[in-house]
């Protein structure tokens, strides 16, 4: 520790950004040289006149040792007190003649370059004091704001070596150790995605500093040292300099387990109050079905008309009874497929004969019939089919006619439901496969509904290993396509 304090004292470059300049320690300097030089001049070598060999070269590396350690002013207290000292010698050797003028003239144009060296290292020294200290002064600034944040923070340098970190981190984490770690060789804690433990070289800043992309929203579970499960959010990005290299990379941590808990809650409540629902709504249509086959020997029309129209309305209670109960397994993972093999086209011709009968306004034209064997879930397809035509009958109040067609692509069926109704604006096509999303637009307002169908016809058909999209424009009508897989049967 004491030698590096005296490293620190003596080397001027270990002294760059300290701003504590001293006068005392060049003056003595300057004048133990003086003084040492005399004592080597007058008892060593016995010879008065040999100081202005060396001196000269001394006294500049003095100089700019000087005015490298302690500014201008250093360098100057040098300068001033060489100069003196020149002068002294001039005076105590008894410099006559052509050598006096020679002396004082040396002298005078010394000091100016003594003076310019000072000004010129002193000046240079202290404009680097400066700039250390303003960018010491933003980090400090930066590092305070960072610790303020209400979301964790992770910097690590371009070689992976985490640099800083912040309070909030440690808290979601659930450690303080993580300074120092190296992103892609140690993971401070362990950490899940999709379920499976990810490795360092998959963690976020890793990524980042292997490839240079950000990355947004990416949901992670924590397992901590005291057994808590935390749920995180994370985005990280690369730092880059001028030139485009990644000289770092951060990461932002946002702590998502009190959400999470609450979509499990709402999860469980929803799948609950449905199972719930179920079977009284069953009760009841059986009731209502019963009293129906009363009333008919009574020929009450009236009655008879109220509780087709009470049966109607439990129907459509039944049918969002059980999109919630599909919504719910499909958000546990719970939705099984019962595959079996049966002709496609079969399918939605019984299907398109069934539906006709509810629609009296639209048309529903089966255009294109293939005979197409699958194997899958023929009750779940049905769903699918049917979820297409009702809402190609619901956004076409207008009326018009609905086409539907079966297609053979290569070795995919492809089902496509075509309607001229009110179409779906390109930005919101994507986003109606989402879980409980409607098109906010003033018109389509007014439709009944739950935005619940789309989403649950778009995850059987991925469980299928199907594609469902569309393809619409706003005011002119959609078609709504769903692809299969065609079974094939394998060549043994
Ligand atoms: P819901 O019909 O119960 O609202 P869906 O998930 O079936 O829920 O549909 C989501 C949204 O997509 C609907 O609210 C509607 O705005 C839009 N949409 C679906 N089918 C059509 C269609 N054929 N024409 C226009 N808009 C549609």
């Amino acid at each position: 520790m004491k030698w590096n304090n005296l490293i620190f004292y003596i080397n001027p470059i270990s002294r760059l950004g300290y701003r504590k300049y001293s006068i005392v320690f060049p003056f003595l300097l300057i004048i133990s040289t003086c003084l040492l030089s005399e004592f080597y001049a007058y008892q060593i070598a016995k010879n008065p006149n040999i100081v202005g060999n060396y001196i000269i070269f001394i006294t500049v590396a003095l100089t700019l040792y000087s005015s490298f350690r302690d500014g201008i002013r250093g360098g100057l207290i040098i300068s001033i007190i060489t100069i003196f000292y020149y002068f002294y010698i001039v005076h105590s050797r008894h410099y006559k003649g052509e050598q006096l003028t020679s002396g004082v003239e040396t002298t005078i144009i010394l000091a100016f370059l003594y003076i310019i060296l000072a000004g010129i290292v002193g000046g240079l020294k202290e404009t680097i004091d400066k700039l250390i200290e303003r960018e010491a002064d933003e980090k400090r600034r930066l590092e305070v704001i960072i610790e303020q944040l209400p979301v964790g923070v992770v910097v690590a340098n371009n070689k992976g070596v985490v640099e800083l970190t912040n309070k909030r981190l440690e808290q979601i984490l659930g450690t303080s150790q993580l300074k120092g770690l190296i992103a892609g060789k140690d993971m401070g804690v362990v950490t899940k995605y999709d379920n499976k433990q990810i490795k360092p070289s998959q963690s976020p800043l890793a990524q980042v500093l292997n490839t240079g992309k950000s990355i947004v929203d990416k949901e992670f579970t924590i397992q901590r040292e005291d057994g808590r499960t935390v749920y995180i959010n994370v985005g990280a990005s690369a730092i880059k300099n001028k030139k485009g290299k990644v000289i770092a990379a951060a990461s932002i941590i946002n702590d998502i387990t009190h959400q999470k808990e609450l979509d499990v809650r709402k999860d469980d409540f929803v799948n609950m109050a449905s199972h719930e629902l179920k079977t009284p709504i069953t009760s009841m249509k059986l009731y209502i079905d019963l009293l129906l086959n009363r009333i008919t020997q009574y020929n009450d029309e009236s009655a008879s008309k109220t509780l087709k129209s009470i049966r109607y309305q439990t129907s459509r209670l039944q049918a969002l009874v059980n999109d919630l109960l599909d919504v719910s397994r499909l958000q546990t993972g719970k939705m099984s497929l019962n595959r079996e093999l049966f002709n496609l086209g079969d399918l939605i011709e019984e299907t398109i004969d069934a539906l006709q009968q509810t629609s009296k306004n639209q048309k529903l034209i089966f255009a294109k019939r293939a005979s197409i064997k699958v194997n899958a879930d023929r009750f779940r397809i049905y769903q699918v089919f049917t979820n297409l035509i009702t809402n190609a009958i619901k956004y076409s109040p207008q009326g018009s006619d609905i086409i539907i067609e079966i297609n053979k692509e290569k070795n995919k069926a492809v089902v496509s439901v075509q309607d001229s109704g009110m179409g779906i604006p390109s930005s919101q096509q994507r986003k109606i496969f989402e879980r409980l999303y409607q098109v906010t637009e003033p018109d389509a307002k007014t439709f009944p509904g739950l935005g619940m169908g789309l989403f649950i016809s778009s995850e059987i058909i991925k469980k299928h290993k199907g594609t469902i999209w569309v393809k619409s424009e706003k005011g002119k009508g959609s078609t709504f396509y769903f692809s299969l897989p065609i079974f094939e049967k394998k060549k043994i």
